[in-house]
């Protein structure tokens, strides 16, 4: 943010005008996964990879780790990118996945910290109950395959399990896999005890960050308890929601942006990038926020680092 003090003196009048004006980014990407969760790049080469597809303003937004986190913002100073930290946090609510963005969160915040250490141990008791579904269909050691993917328990995710089942030829891509094993009612899903929605948003916010609303469209959710889960997102300090990402039609996304102008929050927009062969979108390539709302980047001024970046425009 810019303030700009003018004294209007030539008016006779003792008096200071403060105007301030706010950072415009054209193509902002606060949304997408390095191999430190389920993608397959590093953040470096995410990085480089969103500045040379024209991003101004970027987050890389990994699976509950922060581990990332250092690795992007000193490529981002290299290139001269705007950079704010991020994390996708797995929050239950209704027995649902739901994922929060924290973007703009301190990195080191106990707290934050905890909570996303406690979601990744679950991760390999989750993995191995997955397994055991996929077995009783014929598919053997799933657990030691899709860990090969992921390399670390704590990062075992359904897109693991897809790009192994993919790999042995089971299926002929990841989205596949998950339509046909690893969504609820079907043979390789397993539910999950994450951290509660509440707690999540609100060790988002004491972290020092905005909680965003990832991708609202792909939860299954009873219109009642939709209007639930915003209210329990709100009621505990969330201010964002995701209107434009990759897994939104046009259509959601005027219905998620009426959403955020009832609600009063702020908008966000990610491709959720995961992989150059499995992502549909690459960094960048969203649709413009729709207008007359707040852009989620108006709430992280004093947390965005424009080091070594050109002025993101006024
Ligand atoms: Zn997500
Ligand atoms: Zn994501």
């Amino acid at each position: 943010m810019h303030v700009c003090f003018s004294h209007l003196a030539d008016r006779g009048e003792e008096y200071w005008h403060i105007h301030t004006m706010l950072s415009v980014y054209h193509c902002p990407d606060l949304h997408c996964h390095s191999h430190y969760s389920d993608g397959t790049l590093s953040p470096a080469d995410l990085a480089r990879q969103a500045h040379a597809q024209g991003v101004d303003l970027w987050a890389l937004t990994d699976h509950d780790t922060l581990a990332g986190q250092a690795e992007a913002r000193a490529s981002t100073q290299a290139l001269g990118l705007a950079w704010v930290s991020g994390v996708e946090v797995s929050a239950g609510f209704l027995g649902q996945t739901i994922h929060v963005v924290g973007l703009g969160v301190d990195v080191r915040h106990p707290g934050l910290q905890a909570l996303l250490a406690a979601n990744r141990a679950s991760r390999g008791p989750r993995a191995q109950a997955m397994a055991a579904g996929l077995a009783a269909q014929g598919i053997p050691n799933a657990y030691t395959g899709a860990l090969r993917h992921a390399q670390d328990p704590a990062r075992l995710s359904r897109t693991h399990f897809a790009r192994y089942l993919v790999e042995i030829g089971r299926c002929r891509s990841v989205a596949e896999v998950f339509r046909h094993y690893l969504v609820p009612g079907r043979p390789g899903y397993a539910p999950h005890q994450w951290a509660s929605l509440s707690a999540c948003v609100e060790q988002i916010r004491a972290a020092g960050g905005v909680a965003v609303l990832a991708h609202p469209a792909r939860y299954k959710l009873p219109a009642l308890q939709v209007q639930l889960l915003f209210d329990t997102f709100a009621e505990h300090g969330g201010q964002g929601i995701e209107v434009v990402t990759s897994a939104h039609t046009p259509t959601q996304v005027q219905q998620y942006a009426a959403v955020a102008r009832e609600r009063g929050w702020a908008v966000s927009c990610g491709s959720d990038f995961h992989s150059p062969d499995e992502s549909r979108y690459l960094l960048g390539a969203l649709a413009p926020l729709p207008g007359r709302l707040q852009p989620v980047w108006d709430l992280l001024r004093e947390r965005i680092d424009q080091s070594g970046s050109p002025a993101a425009g006024t």
